[in-house]
């Protein structure tokens, strides 16, 4: 347990607020999750990584972390706001497969994104659509004045809770006008809703009975039944992109506050003036990771995946850092130069770990030369996360001359139980990643280098620029006097 206490910014209050648990010594975090009908892009990791350094950092604050992620596999429909198609069934149909399928493979896709940014396993990932019947006993229990049936489905009223859509804070009229007309009979234009029918004459891969009808969920009303679930209404926090502040957690809160009114516990009926009527009592956004061409939406041809980075021969974890290097609430903006700059930044670091490996483990962080830094550690980080300045404060201990390495082993890695950088288990090898359209081997890499080193012994500079030359042609660049020690890199 260390001092600083952990501020964080609560979206709902748009204050910074310390952390103060409801069950004591337990920090209780839902996150929104994938909608598995695609790979995700690397914007959508960022989220990840976000919410992992938060959960990482709760851990190291001494709390006992009870992380839930979802998966939404039904109900999310093209536009957020209860428009279009729902997601899964449009890409079924598209690849000819069943929903089932399709949501098995992109989770596992997904996942393994996951391991690669050394992501945390969650103490649950719940799966929307084993939480059907409590989705609809969430529904029943709310009070009638805040539901109602038209010949699409059920509807919930926004104009019957207090303070809708106060997280958003941007709901205008206009908005309003926009997201009205394409369903008819709706209240209010951000009337969403709670169960969509099937309807007559059709079947739908995924609908299941209801009071209602048979059908299928909406999109909003699982997290708000998965949080209430595993985690208990007020829990700690809920996290998501900057994007679900406008439309899908204003909804998830608005459900929070009828499911309350039937009288479920002391939480969480009443206006947000108190954020806990909100079922969580802080409400984390990232922003979003951009990219100027357009390669991070899903609908065009090579988007930007983990796999992709991976194959022009970044290491995964070059990512990660790239993530880190930034606030998480500034928008992010990717390029392949910053790519490159993170992973030598990466490199830099793994090299310095390296000259303290063998330390033994279990050294006394308790020591003068690194007070500086564990304390700039800990300030940045419970300043609402500041990892940009925690990544230079590992650096800074990385740099500490003449002390003994048991003690740099174990200041660095504290620091990195919290960064998830994963110092110790990567070699400098692991982080020379072959892009795959090079097929050049290292043998020959390595041969060749040694030819060019004996012609230029014998000054015999035109075969050594010869041989520099036939290796640059195979998409290898000779790196003369790299300070990290590096003599080539691919691609
Ligand atoms: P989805 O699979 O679309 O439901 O999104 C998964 C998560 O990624 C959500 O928390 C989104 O808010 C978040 N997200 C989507 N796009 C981006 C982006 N470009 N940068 C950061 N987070 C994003
Ligand atoms: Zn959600």
């Amino acid at each position: 347990m260390t001092d600083a206490p952990l501020q964080l910014f609560n979206s709902l209050t748009r204050e910074l607020e310390t952390f103060e648990p409801v069950h004591p010594g337990e920090a209780r975090v839902y996150s929104c999750g994938p909608t598995v009908y695609n790979y995700p892009h690397i914007g959508n990791m960022r989220a990840y990584v976000f919410a992992d350094t938060l959960g990482r950092t709760l851990t190291h604050k001494g709390y006992q972390l009870k992380h839930v992620i979802n998966i939404t596999d039904v109900g999310h429909l093209t536009d957020d706001a209860d428009e279009g198609e729902d997601k899964m069934e449009k890409m079924a149909a598209e690849q000819k497969q069943s929903i089932w399928d399709i949501a098995r493979y992109y989770t596992e896709a997904y996942w393994e994104d996951i391991d690669a940014l050394n992501i945390r396993q969650p103490m649950k990932w719940s799966i929307a659509t084993d939480y059907i019947q409590e989705m609809i006993a969430f529904v029943e229990s709310m009070p009638e004045e805040h539901v109602y049936e038209i010949e699409s489905g059920l509807y919930f009223d926004v104009a019957s809770v207090e303070d809708y859509g106060r997280l958003a804070r941007a709901v205008t009229e206009e908005d309003g006008e926009s997201r009205i007309g394409a369903v008819e009979g709706k209240r209010n234009a951000a009337d969403f809703a709670l169960w969509r029918k099937t309807p007559p004459g059709e079947k739908r891969q995924m609908e299941w009975e209801s009071p209602w009808g048979k059908g299928a969920p909406g999109w909003h009303l699982e997290c708000s039944v998965m949080g209430e679930k595993l985690l208990g209404f007020p829990f700690d926090i809920h996290t998501g992109g900057i994007d679900h502040r406008e439309i899908h957690h204003p909804n998830e809160i608005a459900q929070n506050q009828a499911f309350a009114a039937s009288g479920h516990g002391s939480c969480c009926g009443g206006g947000l003036d108190n954020p806990t009527n909100s079922g969580a009592n802080i409400w984390m956004h990232n922003n979003f990771l951009v990219e100027r061409s357009g390669k991070m939406s899903k609908s065009s041809g090579e988007f930007l995946r983990l796999p992709l980075l991976i194959d022009k021969g970044f290491h995964p974890l070059a990512y990660r850092m790239m993530c880190l290097q930034a606030h998480y609430r500034s928008e992010l903006e990717f390029s392949w130069d910053g790519l490159l700059a993170a992973l030598t930044r990466l490199k830099r670091m793994v090299i310095a770990v390296e000259r303290i490996k063998d330390a033994p483990e279990g050294g006394d962080i308790d020591h003068p030369k690194f007070a500086p830094m564990l304390a700039k550690f800990e300030a940045a980080m419970a300043d609402d996360l500041n990892t940009p300045i925690a990544l230079t404060a590992l650096e800074d201990a990385l740099a500490v001359k003449k002390v003994d390495s048991a003690i740099k082993r174990a200041v660095v890695t504290q620091m990195d139980s919290v960064l998830g950088l994963d110092l110790f288990g990567t070699a400098r090898a692991d982080l020379r990643l072959r892009p795959r359209d090079v097929e050049i081997s290292e043998q020959e890499i390595e041969d060749t280098l040694a030819r060019r080193k004996a012609a230029r012994a014998e000054k015999d500079f035109a075969t050594s620029d010869a041989l520099r030359d036939a290796l640059m042609a195979k998409g290898v660049d000779v790196m003369d006097g790299d300070p990290l020690g590096w003599e080539w890199k691919l691609g």
